[in-house]
């Protein structure tokens, strides 16, 4: 998605088959800790929802109900009105594509192999198919050249960046991203803000929890602040950062704003 980026689809929105994500009552423990506690949110397909809110108060096990790497004690996630307990888990993983902190490369694996695995075992392309799409990702994130490079050999926001595009390769409906510019430098966190800004303006629906009060603000379409296993408010960015209504809110803005 640089401006050299002259393969891949088309900047008019239509880019991304997404669809809605609604997570309603969610509820998960371990042990005797009940660490969601009737979670509920929307985002409506092509929009783009934060989350955000204090360590431990159970945003990542949020985000890894929605694709089922956590299974909930009970609620459900639904995607265009389609619940993912119902839906098999591999094809599942398909449908939602994940971002991590640490972006989870294999290391002994060219980054154009990063890409093309996936492609060829799960969704069973032939190896030049994978290549040619793994090819037209790895140019749409600004790293065309980079294919023949291991990831210890990128810097970190290179790494997060081939993470991001192996997760688009799979042609998901819904991204989730947790957290991932929390382990890059300073000057690389510009960057991969920067691309996933352009997903989200492409209509991807995505659900990103970060610790990025600016990203926050001007690109979500509503921003989910959690607290103790609960959506203790919601609503668009405008709302939320200039008017917060509950004290536990407002305590948290003004620890990291
Ligand atoms: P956040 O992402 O907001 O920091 P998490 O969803 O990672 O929060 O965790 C919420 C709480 O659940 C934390 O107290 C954490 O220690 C606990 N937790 C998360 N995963 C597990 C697990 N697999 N087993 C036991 N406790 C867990
Ligand atoms: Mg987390």
């Amino acid at each position: 998605m640089t401006s050299s980026a002259t393969q891949g689809p088309p900047r008019d929105g239509a880019t991304f088959t997404s669809v809605s994500v609604e997570v309603r009552d969610l509820r998960v423990s371990f042990g005797t800790s009940e660490v969601l506690r009737g979670v509920d949110l929307r985002v409506e397909r092509g929009q783009t929802a934060c989350v955000i809110g204090p360590s431990g108060s159970g945003k990542s096990t949020l985000l890894r109900c929605v694709n089922r790497l956590q299974e909930p004690d009970s609620g459900d996630v639904l995607l265009a009105g389609e619940s993912v307990i119902a839906t098999d888990p591999d094809a599942l993983r398909q449908r939602v594509g994940m971002v991590f902190q640490h972006f989870n490369l294999f290391p002994h694996r060219t980054v154009l192999d990063n890409i093309t695995l996936p492609l060829r075992k799960v969704r069973k392309l032939a190896r030049d198919r994978a290549e040619e799409t793994a090819r037209t990702w790895l140019a749409e994130v600004g790293l065309a050249d980079k294919a023949p490079y291991r990831p210890a050999q990128l810097s970190g926001g290179q790494q997060q960046r081939v993470a991001i595009a192996r997760a688009l390769a799979m042609d998901p409906e819904v991204m989730l991203f947790d957290e991932v510019t929390s382990a890059l430098d300073p000057e690389l966190v510009k960057g991969v803000l920067g691309l996933m800004a352009e997903l989200g303006e492409r209509g991807m629906t995505m659900l990103v929890v970060t610790h990025e009060m600016g990203f926050a603000r001007q690109v979500s379409d509503t921003v989910a602040f959690m607290d103790r296993g609960r959506v203790v408010e919601a609503g668009p960015p405008e709302q939320v950062f200039e008017q917060p209504e509950s004290p536990r809110l407002r305590t948290f803005l003004s620890q990291v704003l």
